[in-house]
This record gives structure tokens, C-alpha cells and sequence, in this order.
């Protein structure tokens, strides 16, 4: 069985869903089995991120109990399989979250990574996403009200039994207002794994539905995602 990981915040925004496809994509390029499941029911947006059009069924699909999972397990770039989330009102209205729990097992199975893109908050779906990954990489920015709201989401996700891996520091400028690395990690009692920097290639790169790590390789963030996947890669 492979490693879950959920990817949460408190606050939105703070860059879950590009870490997911990037992360997903570097991991595959290390050779990995990776399957990312957009796990944001109500503002799934994963799929959009890989560039990938006419996805006819989806998690939701799978949830409403309409569709078998085989069906709604897709093949993005770099060999990532990707299960998206539907975008339709209809179906979110259908999807029971709580289903999320036995799929995750299925899917668990099917590869060596399950990335598990969440919502942000701590409503019901954000707490089900919280909930079937065994392991949390929490993503936020340097900002002490997203740090605050993180410190929230890993509380909840231990209480729950999931195992806090670290953080992600996302859109970090090193500006003199920014948190620093020691300060974070010293509010949220995790290592930061990572620390992203603030590129408009990354914004570009889901605009054109091509993800960075793939786009520009070159890239810094690009770089600190490859890193990141090559930590995870090598961590049993
Ligand atoms: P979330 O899934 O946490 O809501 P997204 O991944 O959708 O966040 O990112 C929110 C916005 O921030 C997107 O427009 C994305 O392109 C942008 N973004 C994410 N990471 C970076 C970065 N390192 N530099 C610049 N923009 C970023
Ligand atoms: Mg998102």
C-alpha cells in the first residue's frame, strides 16, 4: 500500500492545489506511481491546473454512486493519474463526502503516492479530506494569520490520527514583514519541508494548463517542488 498525504491549509489560496499537480508530476518523474485525487468537492479546480479537458466522469460521479472509480482515474502529464473533481452544481449536490473514506482505501492500492488536494477551512469536506489521508503536509504562506489558521487544520488532522509531515512555505518573498523559517516552525511544531518562492511562472504555467515543474523546469519554484519530491521520493 502507498503513502496518502492531504494537502491542507486553513486559509484558501494558499497554493494546495499547484503543489499537488507539481509535487504529483515531479514524483512521477522520479519514476513514481502517483494518483491525485482533487479531494475540494465544492471547488474542484485540480484538473484545469494539468490542462485537462472533456473529463466526462468524475469523483463526484463516483460519490453519488453513478460511476465505478476505474472510470474517473484519468492519465495526466508525466504518467500522473489524476482523479478529478466535476464542476457541476447537479453533481456537487449529489456527491456524499463521506464515501471518500472507502474509495480512499481502494485508491490506496493503486500507487506509491496518493496526493490528496483539499479544501481550505475546516467545514465538513475539509475535515473528510483531513481524515482518509494518513499523512498531512500542510501548505501555507509566511503570514501569521495563514499560519494561525494552519496550526488550526494540524490540530484537527492529529486529533484525527493523521500524521503531520511538515509544511510548505508557498509565495515566500523575503520580504521583512514575512515570518521567518525558525518562527514558523516554532508556532506549528513541524519542520518546513519546503519553501516555494513567489513566481508569476507559477500563475502563468496554470494558465497555459501546464505545470511548472514541466513548463519551466528551471524555474526556483519549480526547483524547491523537485526537491521536495525527491525528499518524499526517498523517504520509506
Ligand atoms: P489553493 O488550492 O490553496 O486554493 P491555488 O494552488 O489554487 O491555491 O493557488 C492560488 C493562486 O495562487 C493561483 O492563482 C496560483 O496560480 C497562485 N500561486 C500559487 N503558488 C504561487 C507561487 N509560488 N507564486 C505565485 N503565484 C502562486
Ligand atoms: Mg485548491
Amino acid at each position: 500500500e502507498g503513502r496518502s498525504i492531504v494537502f491542507a491549509s486553513g486559509k484558501g489560496g494558499t497554493g494546495k492545489t499547484t503543489t499537488v499537480a507539481n509535487l504529483g508530476v515531479a514524483l512521477a518523474q522520479f519514476g513514481k506511481e502517483v494518483i491525485l485525487l482533487d479531494a475540494d468537492i465544492t471547488m474542484a479546480n485540480l484538473s484545469l491546473v494539468l490542462g485537462m479537458e472533456d473529463i466526462p466522469i468524475t469523483l463526484h460521479d463516483v460519490l453519488a454512486g453513478e460511476a465505478d472509480l476505474k472510470d474517473a482515474i484519468y492519465e495526466g502529464p508525466a504518467g500522473v493519474k489524476v482523479i478529478p473533481g466535476g464542476l457541476s452544481l447537479e453533481k456537487i449536490k449529489k456527491a456524499k463526502p463521506e464515501k471518500l473514506r472507502q474509495l480512499i482505501r481502494e485508491i490506496g492500492q493503486m500507487a506509491d503516492f496518493v496526493l490528496i488536494d483539499a479544501p481550505a477551512g475546516l467545514e465538513m469536506t475539509s475535515v473528510t479530506a483531513l481524515l482518509i489521508g494518513k499523512e498531512l503536509i500542510i501548505v501555507t504562506n509566511p503570514e501569521i494569520s495563514a499560519i494561525t489558521d494552519s496550526l488550526k487544520t494540524k490540530l484537527i488532522a492529529e486529533k484525527l490520527g493523521t500524521l503531520p509531515l511538515g509544511a510548505i512555505l508557498n509565495r515566500v518573498t523575503n520580504e521583512k514583514t514575512e515570518l521567518t523559517q525558525e518562527e514558523i516552525e516554532a508556532i506549528l511544531e513541524v519542520p518546513v519541508l519546503a519553501m516555494i518562492p513567489e513566481d508569476p511562472e507559477v500563475k502563468r504555467a496554470s494558465a497555459y494548463g501546464v505545470p511548472l515543474v514541466i513548463k519551466n523546469p528551471t524555474s526556483p519554484s519549480a526547483i524547491a517542488i523537485k526537491q521536495l519530491a525527491a525528499k518524499l521520493a526517498g523517504i520509506k
